[in-house]
Parts: structure tokens; C-alpha cells; sequence
């Protein structure tokens, strides 16, 4: 066990956040508010579609309360998912 003058050895706590997964998409996807048509800035980038998904049903929620989140809107807002 012999570290070096500086080693390289692990610090805890400085696991990597984000692991990257073969998924439907190996890129980040973002998707804008606006292009739903509506005066909002809110912008959202992630690794996955799904984790996008998860911020914007969130920011919906919060941000437009009166979204209706029905499988049409939801068709519709992953059809403008861009990959960057
Ligand atoms: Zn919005």
C-alpha cells in the first residue's frame, strides 16, 4: 500500500452522479416550453428521454397547473423532443 507523492486515490463522496446507460438515446435531449405554444421560456436538457420527461411533467405541474397532462398532450410533447 504504498501511495504515491500525490496519488490518484478515490475520495469518497466523488462518485460519478451520472452513469451513462444504452438507452433509446446514447445523446441529451432537451425540449422548450414554448414549442407547445405557449409563452414560457423553461427549457430542459437531460441524459434520457425519461429523466426529461420526469422534469417536464414537473415543471408543468408547477409552472402551468392548468396543463392537462392527458396521453395526447404527453404524444405531443415527446414528439418535440429534440436530441443535442
Ligand atoms: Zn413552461
Amino acid at each position: 500500500m504504498s501511495a504515491g507523492p500525490s496519488g490518484t486515490e478515490n475520495q469518497p463522496g466523488q462518485a460519478p452522479r451520472f452513469v451513462p446507460q444504452k438507452g433509446r438515446y446514447e445523446m441529451a435531449v432537451s425540449w422548450q416550453c414554448a414549442d407547445l405554444g405557449t409563452d414560457c421560456t423553461g427549457e430542459f436538457t437531460a441524459g434520457t428521454e425519461v429523466e426529461l420527461m420526469e422534469h417536464i411533467t414537473l415543471h408543468a405541474s408547477q409552472a402551468h397547473p392548468e396543463m392537462d397532462l392527458t396521453p395526447d398532450i404527453v404524444e405531443q410533447i415527446r414528439g418535440l423532443v429534440r436530441v443535442v
